[in-house]
């Protein structure tokens, strides 16, 4: 069964996870043994990278492929605009379609390792925003219903998602404004809902809300969690987003004793995060795993969350 697209709304907070591919075929089996516990958790969908460069987008779609076949989990595919062109970005789509994708998290993507500045393909796209409406457009010609099943249907045939940032995006150096900017330009161009990149103080998601709602933003945004167990993984997401990790933070973290008072107490740190968030009126977490599942499990539990439990249902 195809699954369905990703965008009515319950009345729980929603539970998902990131996942990427294995980088290389040995990380396989432990991938895959991790996914199978996140499936214990019964998230409402799990969001697979797509790297730069075409480095992993073959096993993007490999991942894709084997959630949809092997598992009951409802995959988001990533996508970006980066070293593609429109005709080419509108064939990796396709493809995804084929597979029976029907959820997408569109993104402008970052430069090439080896490049600084953002250079769109000649013949490409520009702005997540307008890989937002290529998919709209693609939906339009591929999964056009017929006039009584519009009239009946309650979800779009595809469900796009897109990302926010509660900090700013240090890639791109956009301030808050035009980041709440583009978020709009995305909403305008048919997004369902936003994930947010990581971040460490509750009051940086519900700053960001608050602003993007007063600038007419409504689609829900939801918070993404990074479980803050593992102060070395913590300072290289500092390094690579530019999202400061509070020094308090590490220092609770680094007056542990031994591994599992440092679990314990990251734990406890980042259920207050999520709580914080919820209590702010967050629609959900989702949770950045780094392709291990005990802490993003641990963090579920802590928090008294858990999925829908039914598998392939809209959002
Ligand atoms: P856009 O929304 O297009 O924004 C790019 C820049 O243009 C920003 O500075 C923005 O402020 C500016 N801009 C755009 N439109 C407007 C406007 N109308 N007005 C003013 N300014 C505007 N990267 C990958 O390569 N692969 C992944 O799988 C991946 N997954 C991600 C998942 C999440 C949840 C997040 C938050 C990020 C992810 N990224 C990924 C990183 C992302 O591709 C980069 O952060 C990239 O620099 C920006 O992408 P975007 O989609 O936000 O771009």
């Amino acid at each position: 069964t195809a699954p369905r697209a990703l965008t009515a709304p319950v009345d729980r907070p929603t539970v998902s996870f990131e996942l990427f591919p294995p980088r290389n075929p040995d990380a396989a089996p432990k991938l895959w043994a991790t996914i199978q516990a996140l499936e214990s958790a019964r998230p409402d969908f799990v969001s697979v990278t797509y790297g730069a460069s075409g480095r992993t987008r073959q096993t993007t779609r490999q991942l894709v492929r084997r959630l949809l076949r092997e598992t009951s989990l409802n995959p988001i595919a990533h996508l970006t605009c980066v070293d593609s062109s429109r005709e080419e970005t509108t064939t990796i789509v396709e493809e995804f379609l084929d597979e029976g994708v029907r959820s997408f998290l569109a993104l402008r993507g970052d430069p090439p390792a080896d490049a600084v500045d953002w250079h769109p393909h000649p013949q490409g796209l520009h702005t997540a925003a307008d890989l937002v409406e290529l998919l709209r457009e693609i939906e339009g010609r591929r999964c056009a219903v017929s006039p009584a099943q519009a009239v009946r249907a309650t979800v779009r045939p595809l469900s796009v998602a897109v990302a926010a940032f509660p900090r700013g995006n240090h890639a791109t150096g956009g301030t808050r404004a035009q980041d709440v900017a583009s978020l709009l330009a995305k909403q305008q161009a048919g997004a369902d809902f936003a994930i947010t990149q990581v971040f460490f103080e509750a009051d940086a998601y519900l700053g960001l809300v608050a602003e993007a709602r007063e600038a007419g933003v409504t689609i829900p945004i939801i918070p993404g969690i990074i479980p803050t167990t593992d102060p070395d993984r913590l300072l290289r997401v500092q390094d690579l987003t530019g999202v400061p990790v509070p020094r308090a933070l590490l220092d609770v973290l680094g007056g542990a004793d031994d591994e599992t008072e440092r679990h314990r107490r990251g734990i406890r740190a980042c259920v207050d995060l999520v709580n914080g968030v919820l209590d702010g009126g967050a629609p959900g977490v989702h949770v950045y795993t780094f392709n291990q599942h005990r802490a993003a499990l641990d963090l579920l539990e802590g928090a008294h969350l858990g999925g829908s439990g039914e598998a392939r249902q809209p959002l």
